[in-house]
């Protein structure tokens, strides 16, 4: 997609702090952390939101976890980390290329509960 932001950060267009890449995504340093880590996860072909995830395109969705999961694992999170994913504007979502926030490095608290 010629206009989305996270397809010009992957193309190289955009600068970007990368953490890691591979074949099928793409992570980097969000611009706006909330914690001391917080990297973004995005799949090289442009999909949405989590709404958008099909059987055509969901095999990224577990690459994508295996990506956070050897991140993870660099970055020491030992005690726990979380990831989200916001979908449509109800829930925050700002950037319309399927994302993934990895977050750790400090206690969460709880986010969902009941
Ligand atoms: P969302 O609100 O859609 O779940 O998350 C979008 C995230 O992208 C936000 O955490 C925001 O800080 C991050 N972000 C927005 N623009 C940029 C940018 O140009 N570069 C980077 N690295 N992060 C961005
Ligand atoms: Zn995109």
């Amino acid at each position: 997609m010629s206009d989305c932001l996270f397809c010009k950060i992957v193309a190289g267009e955009i600068p970007s702090k990368k953490v890691y890449e591979d074949e099928y995504c793409y992570a980097f340093e969000d611009i706006a952390p909330v914690a001391p880590v917080h990297i973004l996860f995005v799949p090289k072909e442009h999909i949405s939101s989590a709404g958008d995830i099909t059987p055509e395109n969901s095999a990224v969705v577990g690459k994508i976890y295996e990506a956070v999961a050897k991140v993870a694992k660099e970055k020491k999170l030992d005690g726990g980390w979380r990831v989200v994913s916001n979908c449509g504007p109800d829930a925050g979502q700002t950037v319309f290329h399927l994302h993934f926030h990895l977050i750790g490095g400090r206690p969460l608290g709880v986010m969902v509960s009941e």
